[in-house]
């Protein structure tokens, strides 16, 4: 278990989905495109996602499946409401979860 509670409230709360990190990669897209399918549908979401079929979290839920990210674009995550509330600031990594594994 890491420092952050993986939640469908952190979830939306999450930047990673609008980081340039990803912006370019076609797995995430992939990615998303199936959760929003699955959102879409009636049904409780929580219970048929599993963490790795979302795109965003890796402070909870540790690194990135896909392998066609670009880390030389900028981590969003010092911006993000999880990363103020869980004081990830003291912790390792500082960001770049998603390369880097889950908070510590
Ligand atoms: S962990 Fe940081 S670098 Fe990785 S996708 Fe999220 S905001 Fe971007
Ligand atoms: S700290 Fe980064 S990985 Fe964690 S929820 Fe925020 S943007 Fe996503």
């Amino acid at each position: 278990m890491g420092k952050v509670e993986f939640s469908m409230e952190n979830v939306n709360k999450c930047l990673c989905t609008v980081c340039a990190v990803q912006g370019t990669s076609s797995c995430v897209k992939d990615k998303l495109q199936a959760m929003q399918e699955k959102m879409s549908e009636d049904i409780d979401i929580a219970s048929v996602i599993e963490p790795s079929d979302i795109p965003g979290m890796y402070c909870a839920s540790g690194k990135t499946s896909c392998d066609d990210l670009y880390f030389h674009e900028e981590c969003k995550c010092v911006e993000c409401p999880v990363f103020k509330e869980n004081d990830l600031m003291s912790g390792e990594p500082m960001g770049y979860f998603c390369r880097d594994g889950m908070a510590r």
